[in-house]
């Protein structure tokens, strides 16, 4: 029987779960991932998961990394990960740059049902499938086309920081236009500055709604011809020749990059974590958590199946639950936790309203995939933080509040800020610290380890 069939068998038979983790770059779902492996790997010898019922039970028998059967898609590089926090000049591994996958074991006692008389023992297997948020960014680009996108962007990119950005560009377009040269080439070459000024977006200004994603992410697209196009600014007339080249590429893009990763990846998954940085967007600022909320609205699309044309045409979904995930709450006291996940809960409103619709269930949480502080409390009632600095010396902070609404004219006027803490753990201590990672494997496999 091939690998797929027995898969395919096993899901059947709620063996086997693909669990996706996605978020915006810099959101943390390396750390998570290295942080829920971790867990699930050294359950047995931590006292650390109270809410991860089969381990509290004692029913986890035993937990073990096996090969994929999908040899297409890159393994996650979960050793590497935690080379480099426990190792001697330790550092936060390497971020989510394209797709990737692990698979784990699950061994346990079943407590219920048929399954518990029959045998002692079950398996389940679990992918953890890590892919870059930005991409889900794009769906909205199936139901434009180029004219379309093109006076969407436009109109975009004269807003605020996007103006500052895009200026130059902009004139750099209109020169390109009185030179003679080869379209294909100058093309080429206004689409990678275009590329260029969406990475300034997002790193200076803090920007997240920015299409196309593989522009900001091109995963196995770096470089291809595939990415060589770019939206035309409306204000400009677009020459014949060019016109049919960007045309093309973007129809490429829809029907080759987009459609593909729908039909490929999504389509599979069962259960969905969206990870969300919060605390990093309030210190950029009000236009910043705007943006956040603009492009998880965008993002959460994904999920709309029923409402989505475009995804009722590609997908047969399955995902039945999404855990939404504030995430480094090591950067706060234990006490602000609960007003991140407020937070959370309000940029993500109406996606929670159409998750309803949709009948996915979803819960909220705010969790540490990798926790480098430790809280404490003074003798006077205050809240601190112990960690380490960038230089690895020992730092204690004051730790900062969390609006559970969002901010007053006040609070942004003020602003906020959040400590940066970084690894650096003496010795290789499996399981590395967490915080809340129990409560988010209960939730995402609980039902399914029963
Ligand atoms: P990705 O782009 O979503 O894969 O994000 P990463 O997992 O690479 O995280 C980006 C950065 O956020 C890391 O390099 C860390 O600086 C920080 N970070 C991520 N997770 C945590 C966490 O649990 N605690 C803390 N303190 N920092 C984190």
């Amino acid at each position: 029987m091939s690998h797929r069939a027995r898969d395919l068998i096993d899901r059947g038979l709620d063996r086997h779960i693909r669990l996706a983790i996605t978020g915006l770059s810099g959101a943390g779902k390396t750390a998570l991932l290295s942080g829920l492996l971790e867990q699930m790997l050294y359950a047995n010898d931590s006292s650390a998961l109270p809410y991860w019922r089969v381990a509290k039970q004692q029913r986890l028998i035993g937990a073990r990394l096996v090969p994929s059967s999908d040899w297409s898609i890159a393994r996650f590089d979960y050793e590497g990960a935690v080379n480099a926090l426990t190792g001697e000049n330790s550092s936060w591994p390497q971020s989510t740059r394209d797709v990737s996958e692990i698979r784990i074991e699950l061994k346990f006692k079943p407590v219920k049902g048929l399954a518990s008389k029959l045998s002692d023992s079950r398996k389940v297997t679990v992918d953890l499938i890590d892919y870059p948020g930005e991409w889900l960014l794009d769906l909205p680009m199936l139901a434009q086309n180029y004219q379309q996108w093109s006076e969407q962007q436009s109109r975009l990119s004269e807003q605020g920081a996007r103006a500052e950005v895009f200026a130059g560009w902009h004139n750099r377009v209109r020169e390109s236009m009185q030179l003679e040269g080869d379209a294909d080439e100058t093309i080429r070459r206004l689409a990678r500055d275009y590329q260029q000024q969406l990475q300034r977006c997002k790193k200076e200004f803090g920007l997240y709604f920015l299409q196309p994603g593989r522009h900001l992410l091109p995963g196995e697209l770096a470089d291809a011809p595939a990415l060589d196009f770019f939206p035309w600014p409306t204000d400009l007339d677009l020459p014949e020749s060019w016109g049919e080249l960007l045309q093309q590429k973007y129809h490429y893009y829809q029907q080759q990059v987009i459609k593909p990763f729908y039909k490929s990846y999504f389509q599979d998954f069962n259960r969905q974590v969206i990870l969300v940085d919060v605390l990093t967007a309030l210190e950029a600022g009000e236009d910043a958590l705007s943006e956040l909320k603009l492009a998880l609205t965008e993002l959460m699309k994904s999920f709309e199946y029923g409402n989505n044309h475009f995804l009722k045409r590609l997908l047969s979904p399955q995902i039945d639950r999404v855990a939404l995930v504030a995430s480094k709450v090591d950067h706060i006291g234990p006490d602000q936790h609960a007003a991140l996940r407020q937070l959370l809960a309000q940029l993500l409103q109406n996606s929670r309203q159409q998750l309803d619709f949709e009948r996915i269930e979803y819960k909220t949480f705010s969790v540490a995939g990798i926790s480098v502080s430790q809280a404490g409390q003074l003798s006077d009632g205050t809240v601190v933080l112990d960690g380490f600095d960038h230089d690895r010396q020992r730092v204690r902070v004051g730790a900062p509040k969390v609006p559970a609404t969002w901010p007053n004219k006040k609070d942004w006027q003020i602003g906020f800020a959040y400590p940066r803490f970084y690894p650096h753990f003496s010795s290789v201590q499996s399981p590395l610290p967490h915080i809340r990672l129990d409560q988010l494997l209960d939730y995402l496999l609980g039902d399914k380890l029963e």
